[in-house]
């Protein structure tokens, strides 16, 4: 017997039940998407579709050599025509290509969004994995903080629209413009030398080639040496320091609550003033559902001329894992609403007249039995599906041109002409509702 051929580690396939190894349907990533559709359509921002593989350099460039998506995340490889191609880690740098190429932030504003599959070669684990989906927001042209505020307002409705406000908080941060992080660097890694034995590895390293990005380790130890480390907060410029009381006066008078919390960085040149993120201690410790920030530094860093950036982007495994271990799976359980059963000499009969009721009720999710087998084990199938009510065609109907109508939780049974069948369940499905 030949080896059986799986899906490559930590790319998950999605499917319409659930089980135990893959408890997240697509009925549930279904029910997220239209909840994000909802917002972008309710805020004006508008879907920008772009490819999964670009350049390498354009991924090198954007997001910088000296970081761990570069250094050691990226499924690159070469082409048949020699090019090195990278499948995208993350959306900005394709996206902001795309705005150069045509054309799309000279002179004027964009608030895009797009959402699909990245890939980063890291070690699976919950909410960690190689393939996984990010829905990301980016706009062009803004400089005030105004668009911030609209940015974190709209992920402030979408956790209250996910019924998640109660779970996940808001941590924000000034970086400040690049010659008041200089400063800040140097003095943090003047702290820093002064603990060097008590630094992990990769802060030792990061020391050199990425300082501010220690900051964000993860090391008890390293924590302990950063308690009394200077604060990015004591160097920071007077404009970013008034760019960021706009928007934290905005984020009060709406009611959304956040933390300053001065160890938030971005380890990247190209971020500037603020980053922001929507985190959880519901998952562990894959807690950053969400994360954003301005960037106004790359359309330049890219070849384009100076242009005010801000986004974020959620991760939607994330997202939907929190949704699930919150609410229980299985909300949206059901697979049809009608269910029609036939005999072997009503098979036709039934298709046609699934046919006409599709042309009246758009709204349902009308499944024929399809396969034969006895009227009990379609009816098994009937409940199985969740449908609340089954349509059975057998000889008598087929001869007397009428159907029966079984209402599956009330157990009522009724017999009807099947020319008043639409008139009859778009009043009786439309009460019931
Ligand atoms: P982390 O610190 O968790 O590695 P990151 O800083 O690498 O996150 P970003 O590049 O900011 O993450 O990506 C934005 C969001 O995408 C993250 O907040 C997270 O929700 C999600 N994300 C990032 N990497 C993964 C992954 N490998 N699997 C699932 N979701 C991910
Ligand atoms: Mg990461």
């Amino acid at each position: 017997m030949s080896a059986k051929i799986t899906a490559i580690r930590g790319m998950n396939d999605i499917l319409p039940v659930a089980i135990k190894d893959a408890p997240v349907t697509t009925k549930d990533w279904q029910a997220v998407e239209q909840v994000l559709r909802q917002l972008m359509q309710q805020y004006g921002y508008q879907e920008i579709r772009l490819p999964i593989v670009e350049t390498t350099p354009l991924f090198k460039r954007a997001i910088g050599e000296v970081t761990d998506i570069v250094e050691k995340e990226m499924y690159t490889f070469e082409d048949r025509g020699g090019d090195s191609l990278t499948l995208r880690p993350e959306g900005t740098a394709g996206c902001v290509r795309a705005c150069l190429e045509h054309s799309l932030t000279y002179n004027q504003t964009q608030r895009l969004w797009y959402a699909g599959p990245m890939f980063r070669y890291e070690r699976p684990q919950k909410g960690r994995y190689r393939q996984f989906h990010q829905f990301g927001v980016e706009t062009f042209g803004m400089k005030g903080a105004d668009i911030e505020a609209e940015l974190i307002l709209m992920t402030a409705r979408l956790w209250k629209m996910l019924g998640l406000t109660d779970v996940v908080s808001l941590e924000l941060n000034s970086l400040g413009e690049l010659p008041a992080r200089q400063a800040y660097r140097a003095a943090l890694v003047d702290y820093l030398t002064q603990h060097l034995d008590q630094l992990d590895e990769d802060s030792k390293r990061r020391l050199t080639t990425n300082p501010l990005r220690v900051l964000d380790s993860k090391d008890p130890k390293t924590q302990a040496v950063l308690v009394n480390a200077p604060t990015l907060a004591d160097y920071l410029d007077d404009e970013s320091r008034q760019h960021m009381q706009t928007l934290t006066a905005v984020l009060t008078a709406a009611g959304v609550k956040y933390t300053l919390n001065p160890r938030l960085v971005r380890g990247l040149d190209y971020y500037n003033k603020t980053v922001f993120e929507w985190v959880t201690s519901a998952l562990g410790s894959q807690g950053t559902v969400c994360a954003g920030g301005r960037y106004d530094g790359l359309v330049t860093q890219l070849g384009g001329q100076a242009t005010p950036a801000v986004g974020f982007a959620i991760g939607l495994e994330r997202l939907v894992l929190l949704l699930d271990t919150l609410k229980g799976q299985g909300q949206l359980s059901s697979d049809s609403d009608i269910y029609l059963l036939a005999d072997e000499t009503a098979v036709q009969q039934a298709l046609l007249v699934a046919e006409t009721l599709r042309n009246s009720l758009t709204n349902y999710r009308i499944v024929t039995h399809c396969g034969g087998g006895s009227f009990k084990s379609q009816m098994k199938k009937a409940d199985k599906t969740g449908a609340v009510v089954a349509l059975i065609l057998g000889q008598d109907e087929l001869v007397q041109q009428t159907i029966t109508v079984k209402w599956l939780q009330k157990g009522e049974q009724l017999s009807l002409p099947q020319a008043e069948l639409s008139s009859y369940l778009q009043s009786s499905l439309g009460a019931s509702a």
